[in-house]
């Protein structure tokens, strides 16, 4: 529970060295299972999903829609069984069953934690599992299983300046922060989205996300293709943000996701940059980040293995 004490004195209590050192006291470190306040004291508390809660359970759903959004990008909306019991925070992800295999995919929620349903944005991968169900397989009415919420990557307390940043299907998790945002009626800081793909054709869901202007108050975005060159922006989401409008010269939290050479060419940026975010969160959508997990052409060479051993 070792959390840095911002302000206020207290009395350390009592303490081994395996839970504080006596350096990390003198730093400004404390156990707020030992001490005793004198005064208000303002921690700085390392929160997880599980803290919040949100610990991850198995769920049955049913397929309400599903659906190619463009060449490149997929949704898949699901009805999920005890609804009720599946809380998350915006930008958490779940881990589902592909259908007809044990193979598990992280997905992160592109819908907000109020709505009945929930939705996905799944990028059309070439020959991937996931992406062939939903290619060939999948149909209104299939029933599906997912285990979750997971991920510490959520909306924290808005409490400077936003600044989202998506990359590709990257968009999913924050359109879930940007619907939590738009219902939050105490939101008063600025928000601002740079929506970066390759091609016009990776670009979904720009009309919900022009919404935002009207339910949030103080919102803009704009999106930027490295691979369009008559569009507006070219190039990459660093090469258009602005210290002033993104990043509040310093004083904002960013959150970005996206596949993970974006997320790193983002880290390095802000490494070197004079104003960095006060705070910076990002999520990586990593292939197969589940141990022993199989790809598309696996499980079917699987298949076609256990199909010649049986004789079909
Ligand atoms: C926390 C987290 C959240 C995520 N959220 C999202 C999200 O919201 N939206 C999203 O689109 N993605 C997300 N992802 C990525 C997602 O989990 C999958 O990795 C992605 O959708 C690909 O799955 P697939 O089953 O279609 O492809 P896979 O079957 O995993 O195949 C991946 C690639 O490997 C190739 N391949 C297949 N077989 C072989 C082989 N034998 N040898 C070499 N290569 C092979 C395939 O052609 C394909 O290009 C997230 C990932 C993480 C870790």
């Amino acid at each position: 529970c070792k959390a840095f004490c911002e302000s206020g004195d207290f009395d350390e209590g009592e303490f081994v060295d395996d839970a504080m050192t006596q350096d990390e006291l003198d730093d400004g470190f404390c156990l707020p299972c030992q001490a005793k306040p004198h005064s208000d004291m303002v921690l700085q508390i390392r929160t997880t999903s599980i803290l919040a809660k949100t610990g991850p359970e198995t769920f049955q759903a049913e397929v309400t829609k599903v659906g190619a959004l463009s060449d490149t990008v997929f949704e898949l909306e699901l009805e999920v069984e005890d609804r009720e019991r599946l809380n998350f925070l915006p930008g958490q992800y779940v881990n589902i069953t592909v259908p007809g295999s044990e193979e598990t995919r992280s997905y992160s929620f592109a819908t907000g934690p109020q709505e009945d349903k929930i939705a996905f944005l799944i990028k059309n991968t070439p020959n991937g599992l996931m992406t062939n169900w939903l290619k060939n397989v999948a149909k209104v009415g299939d029933k599906l299983k997912f285990e979750g919420p997971m991920g510490s990557f959520f909306l924290r307390e808005p409490l400077q300046p936003i600044l989202l940043l998506a990359g590709g299907t990257g968009l999913a998790p924050v359109m879930s922060i940007m619907e939590s945002l738009a219902n939050d009626e105490l939101l008063d800081v600025p928000v601002r989205l740079i929506y970066g793909a390759n091609t016009n054709v990776d670009l979904v869901r720009l009309e919900e996300i022009a919404a935002y202007k009207d339910r949030i108050a103080d919102f803009d975005f704009f999106t930027v293709l490295s691979q369009e060159d008559d569009h507006e922006r070219k190039g990459f989401v660093t090469n258009h943000m602005d210290p002033s409008e993104h990043l509040a010269d310093g004083e904002a939290d960013a959150y970005l996701c996206g596949p993970p050479p974006m997320v790193e060419a983002v880290r390095t940026y802000f490494d070197g940059h004079d104003t960095p975010p006060l705070n910076f969160y990002y999520e990586k959508f990593n292939a197969n980040q589940q141990p022993g997990a199989k790809t598309g052409e696996e499980v079917a060479e699987k298949a076609e293995k256990t199909a010649a051993k049986v004789g079909v």
